[in-house]
């Protein structure tokens, strides 16, 4: 069976919404710290609600800048979701401060409470909640725990552009979240990523830090913080104001690619990633677990032979070859992710039925 290639997943922004825009930016020769960056900011608070916003290079350069802004180093410990891509651990250890990794729900792959509890230690200075695949299911839970213990509470919303949790969408919710604009996730700038935040203080030094660790007063560069140039481009910005206009569409349209997905294949035997009742999801990844017995690599690879790309869930962090030898202390839960969860292809277009259809001819053959 030969088909035209089905990917992970198609950009929502294409070149004749962007057009305008580019050549305003050609023709002016402004091509950073523009209208498109200053208008990209605006339209990301008023989307998120969120007090402040920060556009950066991506999710990893605005997660490091908040364990920065933080002070966060030698000595310290930040407690991270276990089921992750590397950058939510990299940024922890790069900064000099230790990870400790939370072990995640089966159901939700999210951190839980009860994992977070019992890894707060006295050295403990800060929380990096991710939303898994953009479901902040259980950050409710943990949002109380950090507030009860008077940690400050990272959100790595890389995934979760346009994903609410009790109508408050993400960005909104934590004390700083990071968001990614990657090809990969919903919101593409070809690479780029925001943090939000309704904390004025914290507003101010990012301002700083994010700006080589100058402050402008009177026109007047102070330069006051070791900082760093993150920022993204005018052209990025241009094309995250398109695409964040038709976001809350693309959340539906994606959830109801995953409705057509979940018919098919929960009577295989297929566990779709549970979103909890108060919380809407972006479905920034349509990821599952196998049905037992299942051998997870076999079948992305029997779907790669049908012109069909899959790929694994995420990655255990405590398992990866640098953490485990550093710290040998791999989580269970999350290692069982890795290896039985698989990504299905989703985007606008896109031909569930079919895939399924593959799935199940393969499963049952
Ligand atoms: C994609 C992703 C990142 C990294 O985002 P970049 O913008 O590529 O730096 C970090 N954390 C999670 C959970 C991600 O999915």
């Amino acid at each position: 069976m030969s088909t035209d290639r089905i990917p992970l997943i198609k950009p929502y922004v294409s070149l004749d919404e962007v057009q305008n825009q580019f050549e305003a930016i050609f023709e002016s020769g402004w091509f950073t710290k523009g209208r498109n960056v200053a208008g990209f900011r605006e339209d990301i608070s008023a989307y998120t609600g969120a007090k402040y916003s920060f556009t950066t290079t991506s999710a990893t350069t605005a997660l490091y800048a908040c364990l920065k802004l933080l002070g966060i180093g030698a000595g310290d410990e930040v407690i991270v979701s276990d089921f992750s891509f590397p950058a939510t651990a990299n940024v922890v250890e790069d900064a000099g401060a230790v990870p400790v990794f939370a072990d995640v729900s089966l159901e939700t792959y999210n951190m839980t409470a009860a994992e977070l509890r019992a890894k707060i230690s006295a050295r403990t200075k800060a929380v990096i909640f991710v939303d898994a695949f953009g479901n902040p299911s259980g950050l409710d839970e943990i949002k109380s725990i950090c507030a009860e213990q008077d940690l400050p509470l990272i959100e790595d919303a890389a995934c979760a552009i346009g994903s609410s949790l009790d109508g408050v969408k993400c960005g909104n919710i934590s004390d700083l979240s990071c968001f990614s604009f990657h090809p990969r996730k919903l919101l593409n700038c070809g690479e780029g990523g925001a943090i939000t935040t309704n904390n004025s203080e914290y507003a101010e030094k990012l301002e700083i830090l994010l700006n080589h660790g100058a402050r402008i007063a009177d026109g007047q560069f102070d330069f006051v913080e070791s900082g760093y140039n993150f920022r993204m481009t005018e052209i990025q910005a241009a094309m995250g104001i398109a695409q964040l206009k038709k976001l809350d569409s693309i959340v539906s349209s994606r959830n109801e690619i995953k409705a057509a997905y979940d018919e098919k294949l929960m009577p295989l035997g297929f566990i779709p990633q549970k979103v909890n009742k108060n919380v809407i999801t972006n479905c920034q990844s349509l990821v599952y677990r196998v049905p037992e017995g299942c051998n997870r690599d076999a079948l992305v690879s029997a779907l790669a032979k049908r012109n069909i790309e899959s790929t694994i869930g995420t990655y255990c962090l405590s398992g990866l070859t640098y953490y485990r030898k550093k710290y040998d202390a791999v989580n269970p839960g999350s290692e069982k992710l890795q290896q039985t969860t698989i990504t299905l292809p989703c985007y606008d277009g896109v031909d569930a039925l079919f895939v399924a259809d593959n799935v199940a001819d393969i499963i049952n053959s």
